[in-house]
């Protein structure tokens, strides 16, 4: 068998192929195999979460990751590195190696391949897979070829640094044998914006509830801890819209965020707080006012949006118009320009249509092809989701390939 890609969902293939008895090559177009996977969640690699359900997945791959979740889910993820000698701790339902390093992830997986006997090839790029008369396939790379019996192609996406390898390539190869792809756009991915009231200092994180809206429609809500920048907007709340939002863009749909800086707040309690706020205006600046309500720089931002300076006395501003500026810090508005580029992502939205896949992820009209991973036409939220969509996919397809 021959894997193509050496990444999450490539290695626990292998694994998963060798154990059943297969002779597996891999074959890695960089000098080492999980670049990407040992940058993952920020170095300590957030390989699944416990609360993992298909509602953390695009619609279009919810209704089979059911399936796809009771063969080979959270547990039997655990399991599976525990058999490997992985030490897992769980962070509210995050799970991480123990060690605090996603090279740990990399090492169990490499040792465990190379002691099954998988063989690997470095620094090839595979280019082409050719099904033969005789029902074997001829896998083309740009320095050899190989044969196989069967082939998965765990090629990644376009998410990420291109130093890991994700360039897309796989995409090109799955159309070559006659499978369709569903647009790709950036996901995980801070937004950007062209307003120029944004924070040009060093920037705000707050916790805040994002709503993004199309006009005064409402396509998401989210809640955490948000990014303002002056190109636009970050942080897991937006990362985690932010797929959705490429879409809406890609169609001409101008999106908008609305940013609410106390969410922890109910109508009346606010009520009260402006009350209570508006009670103490004096003779004091409305700066030092704002600056004991809420970040400066928002202060700022919203202040030169209303036209108003902070060294105004309140009196001077008016009950009215005191008001009106604090509850603006309920829906701070910033409209999306486009998401930042690929290299900044996480994860790739769309890839390998699921129609085109039967549930061991084979290719329906081209047998003994199977697609894993990014590739595929799936992806999940922030928190360990894609990780656990490159473990299910790899491993199913793995044990199906290994018994063709
Ligand atoms: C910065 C960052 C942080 C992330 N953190 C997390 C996290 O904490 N938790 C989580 O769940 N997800 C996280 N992700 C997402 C996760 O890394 C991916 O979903 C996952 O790695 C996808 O696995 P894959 O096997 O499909 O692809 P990849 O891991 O990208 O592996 C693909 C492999 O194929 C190789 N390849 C490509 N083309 C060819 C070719 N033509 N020939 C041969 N080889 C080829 C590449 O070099 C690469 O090694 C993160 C992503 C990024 C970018």
């Amino acid at each position: 068998m021959i894997i193509a890609g050496g990444g999450a969902s490539g290695l626990i293939a292998a694994i998963a192929a060798a154990r059943n008895g297969a002779a597996v090559r891999v074959i890695e177009k960089t000098e080492s195999c999980g670049k990407k996977l040992s940058m993952t969640g920020n170095g300590k690699c957030n390989l699944a979460n416990l609360k993992v359900s298909s509602e953390d997945y695009n619609a279009d791959a919810r209704g089979r990751m059911k399936l796809w979740l009771k063969e080979f889910g959270v547990n039997e993820v655990t399991e599976f590195f525990s058999s490997l000698g992985l030490v897992i701790v769980s962070e509210d339902g995050y799970l991480y190696p123990i060690s605090g390093q996603a090279s740990s992830v990399v090492s169990v997986l490499m040792g465990e391949c190379l002691r099954l006997g998988v063989e690997f090839v470095f620094g090839e790029q595979v280019k082409r897979v050719i099904k033969n008369d005789d029902g074997f396939f001829t896998v083309k790379t740009d320095k050899n070829e190989y044969g196989a019996k069967a082939v998965i192609l765990a090629m990644g996406g376009l998410a990420g640094p291109k130093s890991t390898g994700s360039t897309g390539d796989g995409y090109y190869i799955c159309e070559q044998l006659g499978l369709s792809k569903k647009d790709t756009f950036p996901a995980l991915v801070p937004l950007l914006s062209s307003d120029e009231t944004l924070p040009s200092k060093s920037g705000v994180r707050a916790i805040a509830r994002v709503t993004f809206m199309i006009g005064d429609g409402e396509i998401a809500k989210e809640y955490g801890e948000v990014q303002i920048t002056e190109k636009g907007i970050s942080g897991i709340p937006v990362m985690q819209a932010s797929g959705m939002v490429a879409e809406h863009l890609a169609k001409g749909r101008p999106i908008t965020a609305s940013i609410d800086f106390f969410p922890g707040y109910s109508d009346g309690e606010f009520d009260a707080l402006v009350k209570r706020l508006m009670s103490l205006s004096d003779d004091r600046k409305l700066g030092d006012l704002l600056d004991g309500f809420c970040n400066s720089n928002i202060n700022e931002m919203i202040l030169t949006r209303m036209k108003m300076s902070a060294g105004m006395k309140i009196k001077n501003v008016g009950p009215s118009m005191l008001a009106c500026i604090l509850y603006k810090y309920r829906d701070v508005r910033i409209d999306i320009s486009r998401t930042d580029d690929y290299k900044k992502a996480q994860v790739t939205r769309g890839g390998i249509s699921l129609g085109d896949l039967t549930d061991t992820l084979e290719a329906k009209n081209a047998k003994g092809v199977f697609v894993v991973g990014e590739l595929c036409d799936v992806d999940g939220r922030c928190g360990g989701y894609n990780l656990q969509w490159a473990w299910t996919s790899g491993y199913i397809a793995g044990e199906a390939a290994s018994s063709l």
